[in-house]
């Protein structure tokens, strides 16, 4: 009963130290734009099986993918035991699920395996995060607590699937010496189980029930630092390549206002289809948190800093300042700076600084070529290119602010319909002399 008491207790300030950071991070969304519009559930669906279930794009590097999926599949199978544990502490039985008869020995014998697996990948993750200076963990977004955030996770993923082979050794131990049936399959653990040989009953029951105790806050501790590190893609994921952008790649989208102020320019009848009562535009693209839509606070959120897109992304390659995931770290990095603010004191609030330049420079905008490598490449369906688009829509539409040579080829549009300096009466003057019918 004492167990059961503190264990209600610790899952009690658990999920009350959880809901606290889900609800900060939540107000902060209310801040954001709406306009990411979600619809083809089926195709969603579909895509979350493929990129997030069956973890596709991972595998585009085969070895260290492989290692990745190990672990995603380890922590899916190794949930259902965790919640086991929870019924088993709040109502004081043992291995409540045991009843599912085979199917629970397939569950056990899958977690116990891929404990081991886990603790593999884990333990080779660490050796390439601190020995191997692999390029993509590095960047000027990547500060040392970058590195200590990311080390320190995987450490308590490696201690997380250590604590439950022991507990699988130890119970398999007690049980036998119990003279009872051992509830479950674990396949690498029973192998193991000689490691508590010489040790009494009583002390192996000591040794079960500190795992167990162990294992659980583990849990508990750890649900409770994702949202504030970059393992916080544990939760948010597979949410995220479900709500991914279904359409092309390559079709960036239109502003609905000036798309209508176009229509009406090339036909005035188109006045009478346009949506009535629109909101004036508050701003024009991104300058601030404010601006984003929920979709792109959602993605910064589910950014794992992987560093797959900056990897790919040829103005990186090339030496210029842009990183496609230093773009997600900003954001999140100015939400959290300027959220309690905008909390306290409503959407007007301001601290006198900004997204767009003090976070994310011009410099670091224009150098994006929107080829869209970055966002095929992100494990996780984050699109960059859309946001970097915004962003610059902000400089040129409010700021009336382009580089010199995109200045040329926006006047070329005014005056000559193209982007080209010559009339367009001229436009067909290359094929004269062509034998072909140009009428
Ligand atoms: S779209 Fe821009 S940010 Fe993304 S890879 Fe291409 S150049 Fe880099
Ligand atoms: S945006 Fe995607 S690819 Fe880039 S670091 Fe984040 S998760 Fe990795």
């Amino acid at each position: 009963m004492a167990k059961q008491l503190i264990f209600a207790l610790t899952l009690l300030v658990t999920i009350g130290v959880f809901a606290f950071t889900i609800n900060r991070i939540i107000s902060y969304f209310r801040f954001t734009k709406a306009n990411f519009p979600i619809g083809d559930l089926g195709k969603r669906f579909g895509v979350m099986i493929n990129v997030a279930f069956c973890q596709t794009k991972i595998f585009r590097k085969p070895i260290i993918g492989f290692l990745h999926a190990l672990v995603f599949w380890g922590f899916c199978v190794i949930l259902i035991g965790s919640i086991e544990m929870i019924i088993d502490g709040l109502f004081g039985t043992d291995k409540v699920l045991k009843s599912l008869g085979v199917v629970y020995d397939i569950i056990m014998a899958s977690g116990d395996i891929f404990a081991v697996l886990v603790t593999i990948s884990i333990i080779v993750f660490l050796i390439r995060r601190i020995f191997l200076h692999v390029r993509r963990f590095e960047g000027i977004e990547m500060k040392p607590i970058s590195h200590i955030d990311a080390n320190v996770a995987l450490t308590l993923i490696l201690l997380l699937m250590l604590s439950l082979t022991g507990m699988n050794i130890a119970t398999i131990d007690y049980q036998h010496l119990r003279g009872e049936e051992v509830a479950g399959v674990y396949p690498v653990s029973a192998w193991l189980t000689g490691i508590f040989s010489g040790v009494s009953m009583k002390g192996i029951y000591i040794w079960y029930e500190s795992f167990w105790w162990i294992h659980i806050l583990l849990i508990f501790i750890f649900a409770n630092l994702l949202p504030y590190s970059k393992h916080f893609h544990v939760f948010m994921s597979v949410p995220n390549v479900f709500l991914s952008r279904l359409e092309p790649l390559g079709k960036l989208p239109n502003m609905d206002h000036v798309t209508r102020e176009v229509k009406l320019m090339l036909d005035p009848n188109t006045a009478f289809a346009a949506p009535a009562g629109d909101e004036p535009v508050e701003r024009f693209g991104i300058k601030d948190v404010e601006d984003i839509s929920w979709k792109n606070y959602f993605d910064a959120l589910a950014c794992t800093e992987c560093g797959r897109c900056t990897a790919v992304c040829p103005a990186n390659l090339t030496g210029k300042k842009l990183s496609p995931r230093k773009i997600m770290m900003d954001i999140r990095a100015r939400m959290k700076e300027k959220g309690p603010g905008l909390v306290k004191h409503g959407r007007e609030y301001s601290d006198e600084r900004s997204l767009l330049k003090d976070y994310i420079s011009v410099e670091e905008l224009w150098a994006c070529t929107t080829c869209n490598a970055c966002a095929k490449e992100c494990p996780i369906n984050i699109n960059h290119p859309t946001l970097i688009l915004d962003l610059r829509r902000f400089l040129v539409m409010e700021e009336a602010y382009a580089p010199g040579e995109i200045k040329t080829v926006f006047s070329n549009i005014e005056n000559n319909g193209a982007p080209w300096q010559y009339s367009p009466e001229d436009r067909l003057q290359w094929a004269e002399k062509l034998e072909v019918n140009l009428k």
